[in-house]
């Protein structure tokens, strides 16, 4: 296994705007600094899949996946953590530092380094679910998803609540 330290990951990330690499696979329309389109990850006709261009999250409040942009290129492209870094590193041009792939088993340090890749990806996930839940009052998009789904208030509260507390 290849491991990336935060640093590249950091990189990788800074050299993919999240609204570009989205744009490839969804057409996205402005609305202010959120960038809404058809969710790719669920049929529907309504779109409520948003992107935050400030804070490089995507979310949709259809069938909840969000994240950053690795998260996004893991699931469209249906690839692992390490496999989206060096597929984003590609596409951005940055080339990657060598990592041994020589151990055939995992140390116990990469092991450790798993366990916090995958609970770095629930934090991203759940803080994208909060910021995106937070703007629903502020955006219209959310709102006329909402009214259109003819969800109670007080369901979207819950439903809220339950997903990221
Ligand atoms: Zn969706």
């Amino acid at each position: 296994m290849a491991f990336y330290s935060n640093d590249v990951i950091e990189e990788v990330k800074s050299a993919n705007d999240i609204v570009d690499v989205v744009s490839k696979y969804v057409n996205l329309r402005r609305r202010g600094n959120t960038f809404v389109g058809l969710c790719p990850f669920h049929h529907e006709k309504t779109a409520s899949f948003s992107v935050s261009s400030d804070k490089q999250i995507f979310h949709c409040f259809g069938c909840g996946v969000g994240g950053s942009v690795i998260n996004f290129i893991m699931k469209i492209e249906n690839i692992g953590f390490q496999e989206a870094i060096e597929y984003l590193a590609e596409t951005a041009g940055i080339s990657l530092p060598a990592t041994s792939n020589f151990d055939l088993e995992m140390s116990k340090d990469e092991l450790v380094k798993l366990e916090a890749n995958k609970k770095e990806m629930y934090e991203i996930n759940k803080a994208a679910g909060r910021f995106f839940y937070d703007n629903i009052e502020k955006s219209a998009v959310a709102k006329a998803y909402i009214a259109e789904r003819k969800i109670d208030v007080k369901t979207v509260a819950k439903y809220g609540l339950r997903l990221f507390s």
